[in-house]
């Protein structure tokens, strides 16, 4: 199988539970909730989406023809020294390319293999740490893993229903939009009416990474 990547660079984790922390970030170009163009966002499923995931011509990016092409590259990004190989595997939606025999590519590298998905399409094994970020209106079928990320506010979304899947860590996160302040202001309200949400920021915007 081939793999259509949109860019795979070296950074910090910017979100969620492991902000801080050293990886390579590999993007999968194409959604199932958007198209990716502008004139489409109105119509689309996901109308808030912060990414660029069209096409290959990203920082790193390409069409990589097998498994062990795009683990070689994913290495590659990371440059020397074995430990705590991290890559968080994005998209677009990763499920949409993403297999085991990748997976395994990489697990035989040394890498944990973090996943950071829309959950419309179940998580396949093999995945070492699996993110959740739940869009409005849509059918979530992966409904357990180790964080659930909720970026807030979003009509039509229940925190209390999502309190009841079962994840690890459940984290709000303001909405990167034109009312900032307010979306601010919302993941905090939630994280202090509900304890057990916990308010995460997009720690890369902050300090100006990618
Ligand atoms: S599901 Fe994620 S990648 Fe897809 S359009 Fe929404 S925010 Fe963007």
């Amino acid at each position: 199988m081939s793999y259509a990547v949109k860019e795979c660079f070296l950074t910090l984790q910017g979100e969620g539970v492991q902000a801080g922390s050293r990886a390579v970030f590999l993007r999968f170009a194409g959604c199932n909730l958007w198209s990716g163009r502008e004139q489409d966002r109105a119509s689309a499923q996901c109308t808030f989406c912060d990414t660029d995931f069209v096409g290959t011509d990203g920082d790193g990016g390409g069409k990589f023809a097998d498994a062990e092409a795009l683990a070689d590259a994913v290495a590659a990004a990371w440059g020397e020294g074995t430990d705590r190989r991290l890559v968080v595997i994005t998209g677009g939606e990763p499920m949409l390319q993403l297999d085991a025999t990748a997976v395994d590519a990489l697990h035989r590298r040394g890498f944990r293999v973090a996943v950071e998905s829309n959950g419309t399409l179940p998580a396949i094994h093999g995945i070492d740490w699996l993110c959740i970020s739940p869009k409005a209106g849509t059918e979530v079928v992966q409904r357990s893993g180790d964080e659930l990320k909720l970026v807030w506010p979003q009509h039509g979304v229940d925190p209390a229903e999502l309190e009841r899947w079962d994840f690890a860590h459940h984290l709000v996160q303001p909405m990167d939009c034109d009312a900032r302040e307010q979306a601010v202001e919302a993941a905090i309200a939630l994280a202090m009416e509900r304890p057990k949400w916990r308010l995460s920021l997009q720690a890369h915007k902050v300090v100006g990474l990618a």
